[in-house]
């Protein structure tokens, strides 16, 4: 199914699809950095679980007329998804205040935001991806004024589709993050995956952390909360 590896990032190998030039294979592993990679750690399983969970919330956004570069899952760690062009931006959307805005800004954590806050920052490893504006977006990147709107509409539309499905099984979206490429017909799709490592989701009950962050703060057990994830979301997609 996948010849040479294309590229190997911090939770995904990337590997060209056999024979066929438009398909990539991705390959979720299992192990987890923080703080751009000054943390790392390895879960025996964790690639089996975002593959999994990113993989059925990619067909939900899909089956909601979102254009991904998703096409299915093909094994435990594996899927198979359209070869796009990436945009070296991570858009980053806030329904609540956690992780680095809420020392930014000077507010609690949790503070609501409605409406939701989209920012931009820069994919750059060296730089620590740097919180950048709309026009440091366009001097950066070969992205066009109408494609940037074009990807905050999406990455907002998007946040209603997931808040509702989360809310479904009673977890709060706090926030996340999408990454966009161009796909074969230049359009801007969704790219990458969305998978605990990417979002902060919080039981609705409790507040209790089922993300990344329970590595990034050593607060629980990893393995434990998106298995959680996956369970609940298995009941509704
Ligand atoms: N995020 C991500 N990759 C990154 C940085 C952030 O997936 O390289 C996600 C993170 O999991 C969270 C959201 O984007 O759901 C916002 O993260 P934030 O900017 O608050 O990052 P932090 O302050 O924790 O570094």
């Amino acid at each position: 199914m996948k010849t040479g590896l294309l590229y190997e990032g911090k939770a995904k190998k990337v590997y060209q699809a056999c024979g066929e030039p438009g398909k990539l294979v991705l390959s979720y592993k299992d192990d987890a950095t923080a703080m751009n990679g000054e943390k790392k750690a390895t879960f025996v399983g964790k690639g089996r679980l975002n593959n999994e969970i990113s993989s059925r919330i990619f067909t939900y956004l899909r089956a909601k007329g979102a254009e991904t570069h998703f096409i299915k899952r093909l094994n435990e760690t594996e899927q198979l998804v359209y070869r796009t062009e990436m945009i070296p931006l991570e858009v980053v959307v806030r329904n609540m205040a956690a992780g680095n805005i809420a020392k930014r800004l000077g507010i609690e954590d949790a503070t609501a935001f409605d409406p939701p806050i989209v920012e931009f920052y820069y994919k750059n490893d060296e730089l620590g991806d740097p919180f950048i504006n709309d026009e440091h977006a366009l001097f950066l990147t070969n992205v066009t004024p109408a494609e940037l709107q074009e990807m905050k509409n999406k990455a907002l539309k998007m946040n209603d589709l997931l808040r509702e499905l989360f809310s479904k099984v009673e977890v709060i979206l706090v926030d996340f993050k999408l990454e966009f490429g161009r796909n074969a017909e230049a359009q801007i799709v969704l790219s990458d995956e969305i998978s605990p490592d990417t979002c902060r989701l919080w039981d609705k009950t409790t507040q209790d952390k089922l993300d990344k962050d329970v590595f990034r703060q050593g607060t629980g057990d990893l393995l434990k909360v998106y298995e959680d994830i996956l369970k609940r979301l298995e009941r509704i997609i």
